[in-house]
C-alpha cells in the first residue's frame, strides 16, 4: 500500500474536518492533493527542513516531503539560533518548506511556499512521484538534547510504519477515533504518533495548536495524547478533566508521569491512563495496551515486533535496557561514531535508560543512566523514587533530583524543589516516612520553576549548581 493510498484508504474519516489543525480544517482527500501539488516540486532535493508551527501548513510538507522521498526535517520554531542553526547546517537540507516564523532571519536555503488549499491535477501530478523505497529516510528528527546536544535521528519509512502499525494494534487505534492532542510537531510524539499516525490508521485528528486543558476538554476526541505537564494541567481543572469522561483512552509519554497526576486523572476522568515509553532513536517501544492493565509508574510491555532485554542487573533488578525490532533508527545523521557505540556487538540498541521488568512483563523506567541513576554510599538510587516520594507532599509542585559530588558518599541526593510553605527539613523528614535511609535528600534547593523543554522534560543539565 503507498503512502497516497494511506492517505484516502478504505474506511479512513474523510469528513470536510477530518484534519484541523488550530483551528484550519481539511479533509484528507484535500490534505492529499494540496501535498501532491507540493510534492512534485521536492523530487531530488537532498532534505526539506520545515518550521515546525502547529498548523496545516506544517501538515501539509510533511506529507509532502514522504510522498517526494525527500527526508523532513522538523525544526523547532522557537528554537535559538544556535540550535537552529546547528539543525539547518547539520541535516543538509537545501528547501526550507513554508514561511519563516518571525526572527528566524535569513536563513540561506531556498524557501519553497505551502498552500495547504493548492488543487493541482491530482491524476498528473501523482504520476510524477513513484513510492519511495522501505528503506528511504522519511524523517531526520533531532533528540531532545537533554543530555548533550541534538542529535539527528534517521527514520525510514519502514521504522515510522511498524511503530504506527504496532501502536494502532495496542490502543485498538480505528478509523473510528478522533486523536486531540496539542503537541509540538518536531518530536515522535507529536509528528510521528500524532500526525502520521491518525493519517496511518484513518482516524479524525484535532491538533489544538496550544495544549490547554480547555482546548482538550472542548474538542471532543475518542483518544488523547499529552506530556506529562499537560496532564498535570488537566488534572489541575476538574471541569477540564470532566470533559474527557467521554473519551476512550488517554496517553501519556515523553517522560514519567507522577503518580499523583495518574491517580487524579483516574478520579477526575474515570480512566487510568496509559502510560508509553520509546525515543527518538527507537519511536515507542513500549506501552501499556488499551486492553491490559495499566498501573501508576508502569509503561506496558513492548510492542509487537520489538525486544527488549535489561543488563547488568543490579540485586533490585534495575538494569540497562536494551531494544530490538523493526521500528529502530538506522544510525545518526553525521556520526558514526556515535551510531556504532549505542549498538552491541550482538546488535541491541542501548538507550542509557534504566529499567525494571516484572515477572508479568510490565516495564518500569528507572531513569537515564547518565543523569537518573545516582551512586551514592554503595547504592544505587533512582531519581524517580525519589521525585515521587516528593510530589506526594501537598505543597510540592515540581521537583528534580540528582546526584551530586560528595566527598565520602561519592555523590549524594539533591532535590530541586518547586514548593510554597514547607521547609527543607520538612520535606527531607516527609521523604523519610516513605523511603530507606540512604534514599534521603541531604540538600533541598528551592526554585521558581524548573528548566523544561517544548516536551516538558525537565532539563536536568540546566539547574544550577549547588
Ligand atoms: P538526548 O538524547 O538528546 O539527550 P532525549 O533523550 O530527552 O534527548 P528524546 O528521544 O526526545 O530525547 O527522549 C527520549 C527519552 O525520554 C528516553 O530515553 C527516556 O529517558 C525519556 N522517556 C520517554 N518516555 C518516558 C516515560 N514514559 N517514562 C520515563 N521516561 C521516558
Ligand atoms: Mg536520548
Amino acid at each position: 500500500m503507498t503512502l497516497m493510498d494511506v492517505l484516502v484508504a478504505p474506511g479512513s474519516d474523510d469528513t470536510p474536518d477530518a484534519v484541523t489543525v488550530d483551528g484550519q480544517r481539511t479533509s484528507r482527500e484535500g490534505l492529499l492533493l494540496a501535498a501532491t501539488a507540493l510534492a512534485v516540486r521536492l523530487v531530488g532535493a537532498p532534505a526539506a527542513a520545515v518550521p515546525a508551527t502547529p498548523t496545516l501548513e506544517t501538515v501539509t510538507a510533511v506529507v509532502a516531503g514522504l510522498l517526494a522521498g525527500v527526508p523532513v526535517v522538523p525544526v523547532p520554531p522557537d528554537a535559538g539560533p544556535v540550535e537552529r542553526g546547528h539543525v539547518l547546517r547539520d541535516s543538509g537540507a537545501a528547501l526550507l518548506l513554508g514561511a519563516a516564523p518571525e526572527g528566524w532571519g535569513d536563513t540561506g536555503l531556498q524557501a519553497v511556499p505551502v498552500d495547504p488549499w493548492a488543487r493541482g491535477a491530482a491524476g498528473p501530478a501523482e504520476a510524477a512521484l513513484s513510492e519511495p523505497s522501505a528503506d528511504a529516510t522519511a524523517l531526520v528528527l533531532y533528540t531532545s538534547g537533554t543530555t548533550g546536544s541534538p542529535k539527528g535521528v534517521l527514520l525510514t519509512r519502514s521504522a515510522v510504519a511498524a511503530d504506527l502499525d504496532a501502536l494502532a494494534e495496542a490502543w485498538a487505534w480505528t478509523p473510528r477515533d478522533t486523536l486531540v492532542h496539542g503537541l509540538p510537531l518536531f518530536h515522535v510524539h507529536g509528528l510521528v504518533l500524532g500526525v502520521l499516525g491518525a493519517l496511518r490508521v484513518g482516524s479524525r485528528l484535532v491538533h489544538t495548536g496550544r495544549p490547554t486543558p480547555q482546548r482538550y476538554a472542548a474538542a471532543g476526541g475518542s483518544l488523547y495524547f499529552g506530556v506529562p505537564t499537560v496532564w498535570g494541567r488537566v488534572a489541575a481543572d476538574p471541569a477540564a478533566a470532566g470533559a474527557l469522561r467521554s473519551a476512550r483512552l488517554l496517553v501519556s509519554g515523553s517522560a514519567p508521569l507522577p503518580a499523583s497526576v495518574f491517580s487524579a486523572l483516574e478520579g477526575l476522568t474515570g480512566h487510568r491512563p496509559v502510560e508509553r515509553y520509546g525515543m527518538t532513536e527507537t519511536l515507542i517501544t513500549v506501552s501499556a495496551r488499551a486492553d491490559g492493565e495499566r498501573r501508576p509508574g508502569a509503561v506496558g510491555v513492548p510492542v509487537s515486533g520489538v525486544r527488549t532485554r535489561l543488563v547488568e542487573q543490579d540485586e533490585d533488578g534495575i538494569g540497562e535496557l536494551q531494544v530490538q525490532g523493526p521500528t529502530l533508527f538506522s544510525g545518526y545523521l553525521h556520526r558514526p561514531e556515535a551510531t556504532a557505540a549505542s549498538f552491541t556487538g550482538d546488535g541491541w540498541f542501548r538507550t542509557g535508560d534504566m529499567a525494571v521488568i516484572e515477572p508479568d512483563g510490565t516495564h518500569r523506567i528507572v531513569g537515564r543512566a547518565s543523569t537518573d541513576l545516582i551512586k551514592s554510599g554503595g547504592y544505587r538510587i533512582g531519581a524517580g523514587e525519589v521525585e515521587n516520594a516528593l510530589l506526594d507532599h501537598p505543597a510540592v509542585r515540581e521537583v528534580a533530583v540528582v546526584g551530586a559530588p560528595h566527598d565520602d558518599l561519592g555523590q549524594q541526593v539533591v532535590a530541586y524543589v518547586v514548593a510554597e510553605g514547607v521547609t527543607g527539613d520538612e520535606l527531607i523528614d516527609f521523604v523519610a516516612r516513605s523511603l530507606s535511609v540512604h534514599k534521603r535528600p541531604r540538600v533541598v534547593r528551592f526554585l521558581d520553576e524548573l528548566p523544561r523543554n517544548a516536551m516538558g522534560k525537565p532539563q536536568k543539565k540546566l539547574l544550577p549548581p549547588l
